[in-house]
């Protein structure tokens, strides 16, 4: 016997009619390319969206055509986000940062029909556009096109151009909640990148579950200011969780430096903010230097790689803002864990509760970790067994784009790469990419814990722990760090901070200091050129 109840789809196009039809009012504060900060609502968001489908649509584009972006957070491109995937078209959001190369890669795979581009990545374009066939539209994020980016792009269109083409009352269409709505590909450290593509229905119940209280939970008294990029694994989900909530939002643009960051939360009263540690650095750095407070900010959602435990600290006790730690990944849409405590913990003490916080909490309805030894058996929760963390869930990918499920999965779960504990309540706690973990003597090193210990130390900016050769015990610990300004430490004052902390065995051999440390397109560092270029330090 079936249930009788609607048959509504879950589809993108719900959220933004939601937002539109209750929340219309709710401003989204954008900061244009070019200067300035633009103005608008989710009403306006809403009908620019249904004109952008319509216009779409009037191009002649088959089903399910990849539109790609490349583009900062702001208002077009949010309109992006529902206008494409609300006509039945596949947003993928291209990442900048990539190398060329692998952008020419990305897009001739995905076989993307339309391009959409912020006017700083005119240039990016203009070099490879020779080698992008497939693209058969270019469309600038502007309201004109000027002099400049038509001669470096023939054909090049502006985007207020082609929605003016389109109906503000443009009927979305609707189909099976299971098409796919937007792709991201990995940055793949190693190999070709690879792609996620999400549906209608992942991203629906994924926003709901980022929506939920002890997730990020937005709500509609919220200002919402997403500093993770919109061409990172879709800004997190924020767009949509934010429409559904009705949540007003301020879209940074392309200033993502501490001061911009500060000026934004304090003029637009920011209640929510998100991003990668190394983000926060600055911004923290930023309020310290200028005196701000961040009054209006209650909570930061920080994820993307470990948030430090002194950086959870100094939110809380300079800003009284909660930092929510989250982990996930671009092929978990991405949430799979945020840390809140639970009932039981209220009673700890405030020691035992921060401590409780520094690790990547636990997973909402919906996922299910598992963490697995190397023969392949499940190991105790019990929140000292390590091993490989896998997962299944609604909104995470069943298969690669272009390969299968054999190829992506085994026995129906996901393999995150990442090796960790669970406790018996759920608590993660990520110890290590698997490819970073340090086997020294036989015994795992974990680099985060070692990470996490020396960056609160003044006199260090940032740093890396990576494993080198080592002639007695396989592999040992070595700190790239890079020092504070005006700092002058010596290697053995900054191991001082590890004594007490962690066993002597691990504490790194040696600490190496460099001007910056490499990393990938989504702000992590890359460890595989540190130990290639460190290989031999401990060599003698
Ligand atoms: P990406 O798909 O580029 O977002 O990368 C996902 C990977 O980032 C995960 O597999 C983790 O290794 C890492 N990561 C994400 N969030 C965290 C976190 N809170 N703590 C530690 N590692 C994280």
């Amino acid at each position: 016997m079936l249930g009788q109840m609607m048959q509504t789809q879950l589809l993108i196009s719900t959220q933004i009619d939601h937002a539109a039809r209750y929340h219309g009012a709710a401003e989204i504060h954008s900061v244009c390319t070019g200067g300035g900060v633009e103005v608008t609502n989710w009403r306006a968001v809403g009908e620019n969206a249904r004109r952008l489908g319509s216009a779409l649509a009037g191009l002649g584009l088959g089903p399910q055509a990849r539109c790609a972006t490349i583009v900062w957070n702001n208002r077009r491109h949010l309109e992006c986000y529902f206008g494409v995937s609300g006509a039945g078209f596949v947003l993928h959001t291209l990442n900048p940062r990539l190398f060329p190369e692998q952008l020419v890669y990305i897009i001739n795979h995905a076989d993307d029909r339309v391009l959409l581009i912020d006017r700083t990545f005119v240039p990016l374009v203009a070099a490879i556009r020779d080698r992008i066939p497939c693209v058969q539209h270019l469309v600038l994020l502007e309201p004109q096109v000027d002099a400049e980016a038509a001669a470096a792009l023939p054909g090049l269109r502006a985007y207020d151009d082609l929605i003016a083409t389109g109906d503000a009352g443009f009927a979305w269409p609707d189909f099976d909640e299971n098409t796919a709505s937007s792709l991201c590909y990995t940055s793949g450290t190693t190999g070709n990148p690879k792609g996620v593509l999400y549906s209608h229905r992942s991203t629906v119940l994924h926003s709901l579950a980022a929506n939920t209280r002890d997730m990020i939970g937005f709500s509609a008294r919220d200002t919402v200011l997403p500093v993770v990029p919109m061409f990172h694994v879709n800004a997190w989900g924020t767009p949509y969780a934010c429409a559904m909530s009705g949540a007003r939002m301020v879209l940074p643009g392309p200033g993502l430096d501490g001061a911009s960051l500060v000026d934004l939360i304090d003029a637009y009263r920011v209640t929510v903010a998100l991003g990668v540690p190394t983000i926060w650095l600055g911004l923290l750095g930023e309020a310290q230097k200028s005196g701000s407070r961040l009054e209006s900010l209650e909570r930061t959602v920080v994820g993307g790689s470990a948030c430090p435990p002194s950086m959870i600290a100094a939110f809380r006790d300079r800003h009284g803002v909660d930092v929510m730690h989250a982990w996930g990944m671009t092929e978990m849409s991405p949430l799979g864990s945020l840390n809140q405590p639970l009932a039981k913990h209220l009673d700890l003490s405030a020691e035992a509760q921060h401590r409780l916080r520094e690790g990547q909490g636990r997973p909402p309805w919906g996922i299910e970790l598992d963490i697995r030894g190397e023969d392949g058996a499940s190991l105790p929760h019990d929140g000292k067994a390590q091993g490989r963390l896998v997962v299944r869930g609604p909104w995470i990918l069943g298969a690669y784009y272009g390969l299968s499920a054999e190829d992506t999965l085994e026995d129906g779960w996901f393999d995150t790469g990442d090796i960790a504990t669970l406790d018996p309540d759920g608590y993660l706690s990520v110890r290590d990419r698997a490819k970073d973990i340090i086997k020294s003597g036989g015994e795992w090193i974990s680099s985060v814990e070692l990470e996490n210990l020396a960056i609160a130390c003044p006199q260090l900016k940032d740093c890396a722990v990576i494993g080198v050769r080592h002639p007695k015990w396989d592999e040992r610990p070595v700190l790239v760090a890079v020092r504070a300004d005006g700092a002058e430490p010596t290697p053995e004052q900054v191991l001082k901070i590890f004594e007490g902390k962690v066993a002597r065995w691990q504490v790194p051999d040696t600490v190496v200091f460099v001007d910056m440390l490499p990393r990938n397109a989504t702000g992590k560092v890359l460890k595989r050129n540190l130990r290639e270029e460190f290989a031999d330090v401990l060599m003698g």
